[in-house]
């Protein structure tokens, strides 16, 4: 349980609901700032604007999936109003307040570490990286059939990266039947690749491998498909870019080929905004409460 704990959920989209519903359901105090369109309320939960809000009691401060921008602005879809975390808001949580986050930024980064405060990037995890590939995998799947007439049983892909998403991604198109082979750098990776009864090859033969491909699916955060590669693929190979933006595809390029390429961001959040927020609130809670548990321990 995770009475006692007084926690401000900033901004977001609807995977914040199941976080907040998961949170007030082990009995949390939640304060929701840039929440006030939303019109489901939660027992325990009270809307609140930043500056109403008494940051002094906060055992922890929730952002969104993004955190902020490079502004300290944080996205909300519940909200017109401009929510901006700064580091003076951020000195007035209690030292052992922490900050918990998708993914970080430069500005994130420098308040959480003016101010002390201690960050977590949830996307770090390999147990979220992991949980998040299966919706990944099934958008990744969605957009494969809306953008193409070819059935993916029989179709020739490569994945490239065999990371958390990259594993998922060859293994289910692969049980789809699609011919699939995987990119990647590492011998280990390699050897993993073969495992799996799939065909492996090195990211140096990488020009070679797209000659025949119906797809092409990235999960590197690096340009790999640059146009020496894209000059390489048949002119109706389909590129589904998942790295994190900008993705790995040289875009202008492509585009000035005739290759349809799709830089795909956020899939979870788009095909299966419940489940995406179910696996942050699973692991959140896990985390406030081992904080809780230690606090009381030291105290
Ligand atoms: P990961 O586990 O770190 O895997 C990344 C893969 O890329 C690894 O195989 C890694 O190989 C390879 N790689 C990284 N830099 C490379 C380089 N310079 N050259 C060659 N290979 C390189 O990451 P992940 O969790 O699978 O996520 C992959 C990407 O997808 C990330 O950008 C993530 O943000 C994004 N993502 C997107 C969605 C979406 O909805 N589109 C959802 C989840 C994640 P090594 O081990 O050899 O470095």
């Amino acid at each position: 349980m995770l009475t006692d704990m007084h926690i401000a959920v900033l901004g977001g989209d609807a995977r914040q609901l199941e976080i907040i519903r998961k949170l007030t359901e082990l009995d949390a105090k939640l304060y929701l700032i840039g929440f006030e369109q939303l019109a489901q309320s939660f027992t325990g939960a009270v809307k609140e604007k930043m500056k109403d809000v008494d940051f002094s009691i906060l055992d922890a401060v929730i952002l969104p999936v993004p955190g902020t921008n490079l502004e300290g602005e944080i996205e909300t879809i519940f909200s017109s109003e401009k929510v901006v975390l700064t580091e003076q808001i951020l000195n007035k949580t209690p030292s052992y307040c922490k900050i918990y986050s998708g993914i970080s930024n430069s500005y994130l980064d420098q308040i959480s570490n003016l101010s002390k405060r201690t960050l977590v990037q949830l996307f770090e995890r390999d147990d979220v990286a992991i949980y998040n590939s299966i919706p990944t995998v099934e958008g990744t799947i969605m957009m494969a059939i809306q953008n193409t007439d070819i059935t993916i049983h029989q179709s020739s892909i490569a994945v490239l990266g065999l990371g958390r998403v990259g594993m998922s991604v060859a293994r289910t198109f692969a049980l789809l039947g699609a011919k699939v082979k995987v990119g990647a750098r590492k011998s280990a990776h390699l050897a993993r690749i073969t495992e799996m009864g799939m065909k492996p090859f090195h990211f140096n033969d990488l020009k070679n491998e797209v000659k025949d491909l119906d797809i092409c699916i990235n999960t590197v955060p690096n340009m790999i498909l640059n146009a020496g590669v894209i000059a390489n693929m048949p002119p109706n190979t389909l590129i589904i870019d998942l790295a994190s933006k900008p993705g790995g595809t040289d875009f202008r390029y492509a585009e000035k080929r005739g290759i349809k390429a799709l830089l795909a961001p956020g899939l979870p959040g788009i095909v299966a905004p419940k489940t995406a927020g179910q696996i942050l609130a699973n692991v959140l809670s896990q985390l406030l409460a081992d904080d809780l548990e230690k606090r009381k321990e030291n105290s």
